[in-house]
Formats: C-alpha cells, sequence, structure tokens
C-alpha cells in the first residue's frame, strides 16, 4: 500500500515506498516510518519520513507531489505561515535543507 497525503481540494502526495538512506530500511506504510514532519509547501505536500530503526531524518525523493487547487493551497500556506510563525516553504529544496538541518541537530549529542 502506498502512502497517501492529502489536504482536501487542495493538493495530494503519493509515495510508493520509503527506503531509509542511512539503514536501508524499506517501508509502505507508517509502520516503519514517521511522517509527522512532512511539510504544505508552495508546490504541494512534501513528505518528510523519520526511520524507526536508526531515527534519520529524510525527504523520499520518489514522491508525486500533486497540487488540486493551486491558489487555495497558496492561501493555506500563508494563512499557516501567519498563524504558527513558521516560514513558508517554497518548494522541496527547501524542506530538503530544513530535513538536512534536523538531522545534523540530531547527530550532535545533548549534554
Ligand atoms: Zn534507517
Amino acid at each position: 500500500m502506498a502512502l497517501k497525503f492529502r489536504l482536501k481540494g487542495l493538493a495530494e502526495t503519493f509515495v510508493e515506498e520509503i527506503t531509509c538512506p542511512h539503514c536501508g530500511l524499506r517501508g509502505t506504510d507508517d509502520n516503519d516510518f514517521i511522517t509527522d514532519l512532512s511539510k504544505v509547501t508552495l508546490m504541494g505536500i512534501v513528505v518528510v519520513a523519520q526511520c524507526k530503526s536508526c531515527g534519520e531524518i529524510f525527504v523520499p525523493n520518489n514522491q508525486r507531489v500533486g497540487i488540486v487547487n493551486y491558489s487555495a493551497l497558496k492561501s493555506a500556506v500563508i494563512k499557516d505561515s501567519e498563524e504558527t510563525g513558521e516560514a513558508i516553504y517554497e518548494n522541496i529544496n527547501n524542506v530538503r535543507l530544513s530535513a538536512e538541518k534536523l538531522n545534523s541537530e540530531r547527530k550532535i549529542p545533548l549534554n
């Protein structure tokens, strides 16, 4: 079963299979990966996965990102950013940078 991420009437993204770039774990649903870090960008929903086995945070590269209604999506993203104070993610590259940052922070031992 593929993973589906949907914002009704706004955008939808499908991921057939997720493979962890760190430990090679493969999964097709959220039993193996946490996807809470996924972001809604101006280019659609970008899935961010965290491997439950090794903790690696990454953006799966085989995702099909689709937009249902671009102007409605754009207003929703802007509204959300105003409400949460979080920066707007323009596209998958912004999300990838943010995931890499989270990952490097995660690897710094806490003391
Ligand atoms: Zn892993």
